[in-house]
């Protein structure tokens, strides 16, 4: 585990960042952010400031390899760095809602948002050599990459937005559910299937974010923070995926502010308008830009 004080441009202190990249004996597997220490600010008027955890298990170095990453391994970096910038810019009075300390659906909007970098031809530039040649990723690659992570999209669209259905189904169920699960289940995805069911089998007993995980009645959550995550994005895709002004805004109006205010007023006051489903359908090449 590595730490780092992080500072802003003006040379003010934020936060100590810790990393953890790789896995060692007796280490949780996964990914994640959290925090030794939330922001706040005392009765006196101090700024605690963070002190922001983000662990990994990336795959190793060995004696004549650096690390490599994997794209899996570089999204999910992007993921949990963009949870802890969220708690890096957190400036609330109170700590319960400061930084990550958001509406569920809310809180992977800019994890998720930071996941779009991934593909980004000028990011890549930044950074993504080969360890030998020194040659950047070729064009070509980065237009496969994209192009095999929309393969059956529209599929796993609906297949999301048929559980985000079936959820909230069980949730707003006023009376004891007396009918049979199974017509139940079909009924309230009807709207997300395209294709036949087969006899037999039944999602909702195999479906353990309904009942456990914390998931209840959240599960739209998912496809809602996408549909965030891609108009955000392509406010910055207009001016510029680097632009500062653009981030700043994202910074002032949406990561600095935690949930002292409705998640939606924050992000309008980013994004100048109520998110659409547009940028999302474009993105996963379900439509075109004109
Ligand atoms: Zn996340």
């Amino acid at each position: 585990m590595k730490p780092y004080e992080v500072y802003d441009k003006d040379g003010s202190y934020l936060a100590v960042l810790y990393v953890d990249f790789f896995p060692r004996k007796g280490k949780r597997a996964g990914a994640w952010m959290t925090e030794y220490q939330g922001q706040r600010i005392t009765k006196e008027g101090k700024n605690i400031r963070p002190h922001v955890s983000l662990v990994m298990n990336f795959s190793k170095p060995t004696e004549d390899k650096p690390a490599l990453l994997r794209l899996g391994e570089v999204t999910t970096f992007l993921h949990e760095f963009g949870h802890s910038l969220h708690g890096i810019f957190a400036n609330s009075r109170f700590e319960s809602q400061s930084g990550t300390n958001v509406w569920w659906d809310f809180v992977e909007l800019p994890s998720q948002f930071m996941e779009n970098f991934a593909v980004e031809k000028d990011f890549l530039r930044t950074f993504a050599f080969h360890y030998e040649t020194g040659e950047p990723m070729s064009d070509e690659l980065i237009e496969k990459i994209i192009a095999s992570q929309n393969f059956n999209v529209a599929m796993a669209c609906l297949r999301q937005v048929s559980f985000g259905l079936l959820d909230m189904a069980y949730y707003t169920q006023q009376e004891d559910l007396k009918e049979d699960i199974i017509p139940f289940e079909k009924k309230a995805w009807e709207k997300a299937i395209i294709g036949e069911q087969i006899d037999g089998t039944c999602m909702t007993t195999q479906f353990s974010h309904i009942m456990s995980g914390g998931y209840a009645a959240g599960y739209y959550s998912y496809k809602w923070a996408e549909v965030l995550d891609a108009d955000a994005f392509s406010l910055f895709k207009k001016n510029g995926i680097f632009d500062q002004a653009t981030a700043q805004s994202f910074r002032d109006n949406v990561l600095s502010k935690g949930s002292t205010e409705h998640p939606m007023v924050l992000y309008k006051r980013f994004r100048g308008q109520e998110p659409t489903i547009d940028a999302l359908l474009e993105r996963n090449g379900i439509t075109k830009s004109n």
